[in-house]
């Protein structure tokens, strides 16, 4: 069995957006539950999270949003967009929910694991340099990106398999090809973002890889999306660590989001992304939870993408041969890429 760690803790379930959320913290609770009654719990390493300073924050977010944040600690609501407010505790929360990630990859780099899977709230991916937006109030995968980069790591990929396109992580890094940010998503959709013409900014060109596909894809479609686009991508870039976006609001169904992926489905995605990073990086991989809002669905979904961390042995995924939903979107994607990776 592989050693694989796992970050929660009380604080993340504290944070409270307002009543009837759909980011609530059962979704925290629920994880936690299923981890206890399958007995997973007792195969994983836990790693106690720290609270992530000021200096790591600010590596991807302005200093006055960081203060602005701040200012909240322990005011009783605070409105910052249309749907993402705080408690007295978010604050508190998303630091260490950023602290869990730089926990996990010291962790990760040291050997003690082979991989991490961040089970936290408030999540990041919408949350901008200098703006909370979509449930998200610090970027923690952006936040990790950004640690590694410290560390002197020039080649980190970002993969986001949410529903949702992470436009704020896109955005962090648009400009650098030392972070290569990878996002299926549904479009158009909320945020708006994601389309075929984002493909990176300055030095970031080509290293900017969205892929916005229809309502209604399923596994067949997700596992071809990968085989034929994520993986010659990363076996080009090579990247020295892999972090996951992983937000289940893909999931078949997911109250906000318009996929069909089931469980088996999140757990043939992690085979592919395992592979990957077996390959490439010696398994350096870290999983941050992000979306998924059907709460008996991403107890599911994580309990299949635990186990497939803990027993994966290296088989092969399996291809996709037959015709797919996605086959046109790849074809679009592909050209639009034809200038920087080869297909
Ligand atoms: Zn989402």
């Amino acid at each position: 069995m592989r050693k694989v760690g796992l970050v929660i803790d009380e604080l993340f379930v504290k944070h409270i957006n307002s009543f009837d959320h759909p980011e609530s913290p059962d979704r925290v609770y629920i994880i936690n539950d299923m981890l206890n009654e399958t007995g997973l719990i007792n195969h994983l390493t836990f790693l106690e999270p720290r609270d992530a300073k000021k200096e790591d924050i600010i590596r991807v977010h302005t200093e006055s949003y960081f203060q602005r944040i701040e200012k909240t600690k322990g005011k009783e609501k605070v409105f910052l967009d249309q749907d993402t407010s705080t408690n007295a505790f978010s604050f508190d929360s998303a630091i260490r929910a950023s602290g869990g990630v730089l926990q996990s990859i010291d962790n990760i780099i040291e050997n003690n694991i082979d991989t991490s899977f961040c089970i936290e709230r408030p999540p990041g991916h919408h949350a901008e340099a200098d703006r909370s937006m979509g449930f998200c109030l610090f970027n923690h995968a952006a936040v990790g990106a950004g640690y590694l980069r410290s560390k002197g790591y020039e080649r980190v990929m970002i993969l986001d398999w949410d529903v949702h396109h992470g436009n704020g992580t896109q955005h962090i890094f648009e400009d650098s090809k030392n972070v290569l940010f990878f996002s299926t998503h549904q479009f158009p959709f909320y945020p708006g973002t994601g389309s075929l013409q984002e493909i990176g900014i300055n030095d970031g060109v080509g290293y900017t890889v969205n892929v916005p596909i229809d309502i209604g894809m399923g596994d067949n479609e997700y596992i071809k999306i990968f085989n034929e686009i994520l993986v010659p991508i990363t076996s080009q870039y090579k990247p020295q660590f892999i972090i996951v976006s992983a937000g289940f609001d893909s999931f078949v169904d997911d109250p906000l989001g318009g996929m069909t992926v089931t469980t088996s489905g999140f757990s043939k995605l992690a085979e592919i992304v395992m592979d990957l990073s077996n390959q490439f990086c010696d398994s350096k991989l870290l999983l941050i939870l992000e979306g998924g809002y059907n709460i008996n669905g991403l107890a599911d979904c994580t309990k299949e993408v635990f186990e497939t961390l803990l027993n994966y042995n290296g088989d092969s995924t399996q291809q996709i041969t037959e015709q797919t939903k996605a086959d046109n979107t790849i074809d679009i994607v592909k050209n639009n890429y034809l200038e920087f990776w080869d297909f």
